[in-house]
C-alpha cells in the first residue's frame, strides 16, 4: 500500500568484441519462475524480430493479469477445496522428521544459503534403461529418479521417514499459461522406507505419493508451513531439506533472434536454497544437471562422492530393480578397495606365540636386577618379583589350579596385587580382578558368575567379600607357607591360547559380563604397537587404573615386558590429583595413561604448579600421554598445549574396548586437531580391522557414520557363560580379511555399539555410543558435539551435556560445566552458544560444578550428576509488565511455558521456551492482537518487552512481513544506472 519504486528486473548488455555481446538478465523470483522465463524468451524473440523487420509485433493480448491470479487464489483459499487439500497435507506431513544428513562441518545456527554445485551426468545408455524401467513399472522417469534419491538419502542418513521437495508449475488454468509471474509451488513428498522396500516397491510408493501430491498441489507451500505450525528453526528449511527437480529439455525455450548467433552462458550460482538440490534435465546426451549443496555443511569432495553413489544406485536399479534399498551397492570398486583393504591392512607376522608370564620371565632373565615395581616406598627387582610370583604360583598349583581355571583376586593396589596376578598366570590359571572398592553385591555377582574356586585376597579386604563356595587365600596369613615354596620358574602348563584374565564390564544395560582374554591377545597388543612407542628399560609407568579396568593390563605389561618400572598408585593418591602429580614428578614417570576426564584434572594441577612456581613445577619427564576409555575433547588440551606443546610428551589418543584387548586404534594428536570439534581416534592397530557398517552390515562411505566393528587378533573369545550375548555381539566377518587361527576364534567381528566415520584420509572420528543418541523435538542430537562447543568457551574447563526430563515430561538439555572462574555467567555462556549452535542444540539449563563425578574407572559418572533445579534457568531480575500489551504477552507466555512469574526482560528460551513453543506464542499473538508476528522476531528479541515493541510498530502501520520488507529494501538499494 506504500508507493515504492521497486526494480525487480535488471538487464545489462556488455560488449566483449566487435561482434560479440553478453546480455545479463537478472530477475527476482518474486516476479518470475522457470515457466515465465520461456514466455519471456519467446516474447523477446518476437519483439526483436518485429523491431528489426519494422512490423507490428505479434504478442497476444493477455486475458488476465497476475493480480487476477492473486485474487483468484485468495478466493480459492476461502473455499472448500482449500480445506480439503489442507487436511490432506496435514495428514501426509504430520510429525515429519528433519532429514539429518551427515555433514562435514557443524551446522551453523542460522542458514546462510552459501552454496556451490557439482556436475551430474548420466550417460544416454543408462538414461535409456532408466526410462525402460520406468515404463515397465508404469511410472515416469521423474518418479524413478526420485526413488533413487530417496534410497541414497536413506543410506546416508540411516533414516527411513524422508521428505523431499519438488516444484510444480502450478498453472492450473489455461488463462494463466501466458502470464509472467511467480506461480511455482513446492510439494513435499514423504515416503516410508521402514521395511527396507525392494526398489520396485519403493517406486510404486513414490508413484502413489507423487500422484496424490499432484492432486493437492494448489495449496501454497508457505501457507502450508504456517498452517502446520511447524517449528521454524533458522538452521533448517521447514518440512524438507532436500529438493529434486527434473526438467524436460523440450520445454526449454531456445533463444533465436534473426541475424544473431546465440548461446546460453552458464550462470555461476554461489547459493544453495536447501541442504541439497538435485537438478536434472533430460537431453539427447543423457541426464545432465547438478547437485547444488550448502557449502556451510558439505565439502566439495563429499558431494562429488555422493554423486558417484547416486550413479551407483541408478546402475543397480536398472540391472536389479528387485534389490532392497539396503542391498543397493553404494561404494565404487575403488572405494571398496580403499576402505575394506587399504585402510585395514592386516599384517599377520606379529608374534603372539607366547604367554604373558612367559614373556615376563624372559625379561627377568635379561634384567634381573632392574627395579620392576614400586609402591609407597617399597620396591622389588625383576628377580624378586619373579621369585615371589613363582612361590605363589607353586602354592596355587598345589591347591589345584589348572590351565584356564579362573582365580579371583581381590586386593588393594599394592606389590601383592601384581605378585598375585603373576602368580595366578604362572600357575596356569586366569585371573578375575575384583576391585575391593566395588559394592559387595557386584563382587558377589562376579565371584559367582565366574565360579572361582579360589580367591586370592588379604585379611584386611577379605572380610567384606561375601562368603560363597570358594576358598579364600589370605596372603598375609600365608606368608610362612609361601616362603617355603620354590622360587624357580614353574614348568609352563598354559599356552598362548589359554585364558589370561576375565574382566567384567558393565555395559549399558543389565548385569556385568565377563570378557575372556587369552594370553596371545596381550602379547600381540605390544608387538603390534611397538613401532609407534618403542617402550624401553628406562620407562617409568604408573599403574593408575584399577586392575579391574583393562587399561591396567597395558600399564603393567607396558613396563614389565620391556624392563621398565611400574609405580603402583595407591587408591588415595589416584583420587587426589595434586598428590598424583607430585608422584609423577618424583618418580620420573615417562608413560602416563589417562582417561580424558582424569587428565583434565591433571592439566589443572599442572597449570597451578607452573603458575605458582612450586618445587614440582616444570619437572615432568613424560614421553607419552596416552588417552583412552572415553571420548577425548581436543579443545580441553589448549592450555596444556600452550605450556608443553604436543610432542614432548607426545599425546596419543587410543580407542579401545575390553572385548578387543585394551586398544583398537592409534591417533597421534597434532596442533590441527585442537581446533576441531571432532574426536579423532585414528587408524586401527595393524593386526586389527575396523569396519564402519550400517545396520545391514554394509560398509558406509567416507563421511557417513556407522557402527564400528572390530576384527583381527585382539578380539576376545566371547563372554563367560553368555552364549546368546556372545552370538549377538560377535558376528561373522563378511569381509573375511582377518587372519584365521586354528580355533577359528578370530574370524569374527565385535559389534562395538560405538558410532564413527571415516575422514578422507582414513582417520576415524569417534561419534559417541549408538544408544546415547538423543532425539529432542525430532532433531537427532549428538551430545558430544554440544559438549565440545561448550568446552571451547574460555571460562569452561570441562562439560557434560545430558537430557533431563522435567515433571511435565518435557525433555531439556542440561549443561554441566566445570569452570576456572568464580564468575562464569551461564546466561552469557548461553548467549555465546546460541551464536554457535542451532537452537535445538543449545542447553536450556546450566549447572556449574567444582568437578565432574568420576566412576571407579576414571570415566565421567553420568548417573551421579545432579538434577538441575528448574529455577537454575538463566532468567534475569524480575520486572513486572508495565502496560497492557506487556500484560497480555506475559499471560500468553505463562500459559505456553506453564510458569508462574515471568518478567518482561526474561529470555523466552532461558525459561523453558523452545521453537515449538515459540510457534504457539506466535499463533496466540495472531489470535489476540490480530498481528502476524514473524517467528524470527521472537528468536531475535525473545523478551516480552521486545515483542511488545514490535506489536506497537505493527500497529503504527509498519509492514508486518519483515522478510519482504528487507528484500525490497535490498532491491531498491541496488545500483540504479540502467535505462528503465
Ligand atoms: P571399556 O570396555 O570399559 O574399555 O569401554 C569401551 C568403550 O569406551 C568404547 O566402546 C567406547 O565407547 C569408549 N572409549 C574407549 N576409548 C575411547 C576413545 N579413545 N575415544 C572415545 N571413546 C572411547
Ligand atoms: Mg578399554
Amino acid at each position: 500500500n506504500k508507493a515504492r519504486r521497486i526494480r525487480l528486473m535488471r538487464t545489462r548488455l556488455l560488449q566483449t568484441g566487435d561482434q560479440e555481446h553478453v546480455l545479463l538478465l537478472t530477475m527476482h523470483h518474486i516476479i518470475s519462475d522457470g515457466w515465465s522465463l520461456g514466455i519471456l524468451i519467446d516474447e523477446i524473440a518476437e519483439l526483436y524480430a518485429a523491431l528489426k523487420e519494422g512490423r507490428e509485433a505479434n504478442v497476444p493480448e493477455l486475458k488476465v493479469q497476475y493480480a487476477d491470479y492473486a485474487k483468484w487464489q485468495r478466493d480459492w483459499m476461502d473455499g472448500p477445496v482449500y480445506e480439503h487439500q489442507l487436511s490432506y497435507w496435514r495428514e501426509h506431513l504430520q510429525d515429519v522428521p528433519v532429514l539429518e544428513l551427515p555433514t562435514d562441518k557443524p551446522r551453523p545456527p542460522v542458514q546462510t544459503f552459501h552454496g556451490a554445485y557439482e556436475q551430474v551426468k548420466i550417460p544416454a545408455a543408462l538414461t535409456a534403461r532408466l526410462n525402460e524401467l520406468s515404463h515397465s513399472q508404469g511410472a515416469t522417469l521423474f518418479m524413478t529418479l526420485l526413488s533413487a534419491l530417496y534410497a541414497l538419502l536413506q543410506r546416508y542418513s540411516g533414516q527411513s521417514d524422508i521428505c523431499i521437495g519438488t516444484p510444480v508449475a502450478n498453472r492450473a488454468r489455461e488463462e494463466f499459461e501466458r502470464l509472467i509471474g511467480c506461480f511455482v509451488n513446492t510439494l513435499a513428498l514423504r515416503v516410508d522406507l521402514q521395511d527396507d522396500p525392494r526398489f520396485v516397491d519403493l517406486l510404486m510408493q513414490v508413484e502413489d505419493v507423487t500422484l496424490n501430491a499432484y492432486g493437492h498441489q494448489d495449496l501454497p507451500f508457505e501457507r502450508l508451513v504456517d498452517e502446520l505450525g511447524i517449528a521454524r528453526e533458522k538452521s533448517h528449511s521447514p518440512l524438507f531439506q532436500v529438493m529434486f527437480t527434473l526438467q524436460n529439455a523440450s520445454a526449454e525455450h531456445e533463444l533465436r533472434l534473426p541475424g544473431l548467433d546465440l548461446e546460453l552462458l552458464p550462470s555461476v550460482m554461489q547459493t544453495a536454497k536447501f541442504d541439497l538440490t538435485l537438478n536434472l534435465t533430460e537431453r539427447a546426451e543423457g541426464l545432465v544437471g547438478e547437485l547444488e549443496y550448502n557449502t556451510d555443511l558439505f565439502n566439495r569432495d563429499t558431494v562429488h562422492r555422493m554423486v558417484g553413489h547416486f550413479e551407483m544406485i541408478l546402475e543397480a536399479i536398472v540391472a536389479h530393480p528387485h534389490l532392497r534399498v539396503s542391498e543397493l551397492p553404494l561404494l565404487t570398486d575403488k572405494e571398496q578397495q580403499l576402505i575394506l583393504r587399504e585402510w585395514n591392512h592386516v599384517d599377520a607376522s606379529y608374534d603372539y606365540e607366547d604367554t604373558v608370564h612367559g614373556r615376563f620371565e624372559k625379561q627377568v632373565a635379561a634384567t634381573p636386577q632392574a627395579t620392576a615395581i614400586t609402591c609407597s616406598g617399597q620396591s622389588l627387582t625383576y628377580s624378586e618379583l619373579n621369585a615371589r610370583a613363582n612361590q605363589l604360583g607353586a602354592l596355587l598349583r598345589a591347591r589345584g589350579v589348572k590351565p584356564d581355571d579362573l582365580v579371583g583376586i581381590s586386593l588393594d593396589r599394592s606389590l601383592d596385587m601384581v605378585i598375585a596376578i603373576l602368580g595366578v598366570l604362572k600357575a596356569g590359571g586366569a585371573y578375575v580382578p575384583i576391585d575391593p572398592a566395588n559394592p559387595g553385591e557386584r563382587k558377589q555377582f562376579i565371584l559367582e558368575d565366574a565360579a572361582c574356586k579360589l580367591l586370592v585376597t588379604h585379611s584386611s579386604v577379605g572380610d567384606d567379600i561375601p562368603r560363597g563356595s570358594y576358598e579364600a587365600l589370605y596372603l598375609d596369613e600365608l606368608s610362612d607357607e609361601l616362603a617355603q615354596q620354590p622360587v624357580d620358574n614353574l614348568e609352563p602348563n598354559a599356552g598362548p591360547d589359554n585364558r589370561a584374565y576375565v574382566i567384567y564390564t558393565s555395559g549399558t544395560t543389565g548385569k556385568p559380563k565377563g570378557v575372556l582374554i587369552p594370553h596371545s591377545n596381550v602379547i600381540r597388543l605390544f608387538t603390534a604397537t611397538d613401532q609407534w612407542y618403542g617402550f624401553a628399560q628406562d620407562d617409568v609407568w604408573t599403574l593408575f587404573h584399577s586392575f579391574a579396568f583393562d587399561f591396567s593390563v597395558w600399564e603393567i605389561w607396558g613396563a614389565l615386558f620391556y624392563g621398565g618400572r611400574v609405580v603402583v598408585v595407591p587408591q588415595a593418591v589416584a583420587k587426589a590429583t595434586e598428590d598424583f602429580y607430585k608422584l609423577v614428578v618424583e618418580e620420573g614417570v615417562t608413560v602416563l595413561n589417562q582417561t580424558p576426564s582424569a587428565f583434565t584434572q591433571f592439566i589443572k594441577v599442572d597449570e597451578m604448579q607452573c603458575d605458582q612456581q612450586t618445587e614440582w613445577a616444570n619437572r615432568l619427564q613424560l614421553r607419552y600421554v596416552i588417552f583412552g576409555g572415553e571420548a577425548l575433547d581436543f579443545s580441553a588440551l589448549h592450555t596444556w598445549n600452550e605450556r608443553h606443546g604436543l610432542n614432548q610428551p607426545q599425546l596419543v589418543n587410543m580407542y579401545g574396548i575390553t572385548e578387543t584387548t585394551v586398544h583398537v586404534t592409534y591417533h597421534r594428536i597434532t596442533g590441527d586437531d585442537l581446533a576441531k570439534r571432532a574426536s579423532l581416534i585414528g587408524r586401527p592397530i595393524p593386526d586389527l580391522d575396523v569396519y564402519i557398517l550400517d545396520s545391514h552390515m554394509n560398509p558406509v562411505p567416507v563421511g557417513v557414520p556407522g557402527e564400528l566393528h572390530v576384527g583381527g587378533q585382539g578380539v576376545c573369545q566371547g563372554y563367560l557363560n553368555r552364549p546368546e550375548l556372545t552370538e549377538e555381539r560377535f558376528v561373522d566377518n563378511p569381509f573375511g580379511a582377518t587372519v584365521k587361527r586354528d580355533n577359528g576364534l578370530y574370524d569374527c567381528l565385535y559389534k562395538t555399539g560405538d558410532l564413527g566415520r571415516y575422514l578422507v584420509d582414513g582417520t576415524i572420528e569417534y561419534m559417541g555410543r549408538i544408544d546415547h543418541q538423543v532425539k529432542i523435538r525430532g532433531y537427532r542430537i549428538e551430545l558430544g558435539e554440544i559438549e565440545s562447543t561448550v568446552s571451547q568457551h574460555p571460562g569452561v574447563r570441562e562439560s557434560v551435556v545430558q537430557v533431563w526430563t522435567d515433571d511435565n515430561g518435557d525433555r531439556h538439555l542440561v549443561a554441566y560445566v566445570v569452570s576456572d572462574r568464580a564468575d562464569l555467567d551461564p546466561a552469557q555462556l548461553k548467549a555465546v552458544l546460541r551464536k554457535q549452535l542451532p537452537e535445538y542444540m543449545v542447553p536450556a539449563f546450566y549447572v556449574v560444578l567444582d568437578e565432574l563425578p568420576l566412576t571407579a574407572n576414571g570415566k565421567v559418572d553420568k548417573k551421579a550428576l545432579p538434577e538441575p533445579e528448574a529455577a537454575t534457568g538463566t532468567a534475569g531480575q524480575y520486572i513486572a509488565p508495565r502496560n497492557e500489551t506487556e500484560e497480555q504477552l506475559v499471560e500468553i507466555w505463562q500459559e505456553v511455558l506453564n510458569r508462574e512469574q515471568i518478567g518482561v526482560k526474561d529470555n523466552f528460551f532461558d525459561i523453558g521456551g523452545h521453537s515449538l513453543l515459540a510457534t504457539q506464542v506466535v499463533s496466540r499473538i495472531r489470535e489476540q492482537f490480530n498481528v502476524e508476528l514473524a517467528l524470527s522476531v521472537l528468536f531475535e528479541d525473545p523478551t516480552v518487552e521486545g515483542i511488545a515493541l514490535h506489536l506497537l510498530e505493527a500497529e503504527l502501520g509498519g509492514t508486518d512481513d519483515d522478510e519482504l520488507a528487507a528484500m525490497l529494501a535490498e532491491l531498491e538499494n541496488e545500483p540504479d544506472n540502467d535505462p528503465e
